[in-house]
């Protein structure tokens, strides 16, 4: 038996990481690169892919508590929190550690008249509402805010322009370049940086790329296309989610597989037992519908997955045994996007989702 190690693990290849921040790269050559590592960087781990990220021009997180994570551990780059800070206490922790934020609304500006700081914000932003409606000052509140962030003290210019994208994931979408252009309105004949484009708009709309682009999804070599796989778009996967088989089971016509009963064989059935579930991070959707690899080929879940087991078909494996590795997702055969449509999900969620009861082994190419 092959079981010294622990199970489930998350394999990063950290080389796939650099690969792909040179596809962006070269798809961006006019752009600096703010690269997005929220969420343990999408269940990568934040500090390991932050190392391998190190070319990036910038960091971007979602809250105060993972800039901290990332300073503590040595990162200097520039780290800019995506949400802002929700207090003044929280504006002065972020000036403490050197890391720069977004103004989703006057209160954020507020805050900052009232901190005590003793050295200014760097790298700030003001975020601009031009569609997704959900942070951001709307396009005519703009002048007043940045003439306020301008003239404060507590920040060093420039603040830079930055809005999202709703549907930057959907090609050739009339609203993306509506978007863009409520942001190009208000960027009008000042000289300041602009940053919109998230993966799916460095892919495929290079009029949106401009000054900083925020690639996420597309760093851990998962394309953000329904129709377009991550190797058409030249991304490496990072994550190999893999765990073990801990059982076999020789199942009788009529017999069922776990909770519920929901799965009943109709004939025969080698049924194997695997180390992961949805408390490891495994969708429960994946329930009777997800696909898993075993000795390279490719099987049926069995049945509903449970906190810590799965189970599979085994019908058509000659050789399958105990401590055998068996592959969730993350290769050409079996790529997180297919995973994420069985689960009727987006991969996004599947790697946030990978628990820290998940060892990551980091390999390195
Ligand atoms: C998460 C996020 C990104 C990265 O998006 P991807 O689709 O993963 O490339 C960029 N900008 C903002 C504001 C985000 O919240």
């Amino acid at each position: 038996m092959v079981m010294s190690k622990s199970y489930p693990v998350a394999k990063i290849d950290l080389a796939a990481l650099k690969h792909n921040l040179k596809q962006v790269k070269q798809l961006t050559p006019s752009s600096r690169v703010m690269s997005v590592i929220k969420a343990n960087a999408y269940g990568h781990g934040i500090i390991h892919t932050a190392q391998a990220l190190a070319d990036s021009d910038a960091f971007a997180v979602a809250r105060l508590s993972e800039g901290i994570k990332l300073r503590e551990a040595g990162v200097q780059h520039d780290i800019v929190l995506l949400e802002g800070v929700l207090t003044v206490e929280d504006l002065q922790t972020a000036a403490e550690f050197s890391l720069s934020l977004v103004f989703h609304n006057q209160l954020q500006i507020d805050f900052l008249s009232q901190a005590q700081i003793s050295k200014p914000l760097t790298f700030c932003w003001l975020m601009v509402e031009t569609g997704m409606n959900r942070l951001g000052f709307p396009v005519d509140k703009v002048d007043k805010a940045l003439q306020d962030l301008t003239q404060s003290k507590k920040l060093s210019n420039p603040v830079g322009l930055m809005s999202h994208f709703a549907n930057a994931d959907s090609v050739d979408d009339l609203r993306n370049q509506q978007q863009l252009e409520k942001l190009e309105r208000c960027a009008d004949k000042r000289n300041i940086p602009i940053s919109m484009a998230n993966s799916g708009a460095i892919l495929s709309f290079a009029a949106s790329n401009y000054d900083w682009v925020r690639p996420g999804l597309m760093l851990y070599g998962v394309s953000p296309f329904e129709n377009q796989s991550a190797s058409d778009i030249g991304l490496k996967p990072v994550m190999k989610l893999t765990s073990v088989l801990t059982a076999i089971q020789d199942l009788q016509a009529g017999d069922q597989v776990g909770y519920g009963g929901d799965w009943i064989a109709s004939q025969a059935t080698a049924v194997g037992i695997v180390s992961i579930g949805y408390g490891d991070g495994y969708s429960r959707q994946l329930s009777n519908v997800g696909k898993v690899v075993v000795n390279d080929k490719i099987v049926a879940v069995l049945g509903r997955v449970s906190m810590d087991m799965i189970a599979i078909d085994l019908s058509d494996i000659d050789k399958a045994s105990v401590g055998n590795e068996v592959l969730l997702w993350g290769s050409d055969i079996l790529p997180i996007e297919d995973i994420a449509q069985q689960a009727k999900t987006i991969p996004y969620e599947l790697l946030c989702q990978v628990s820290e009861r998940v060892k990551r082994d980091y390999q390195h190419g």
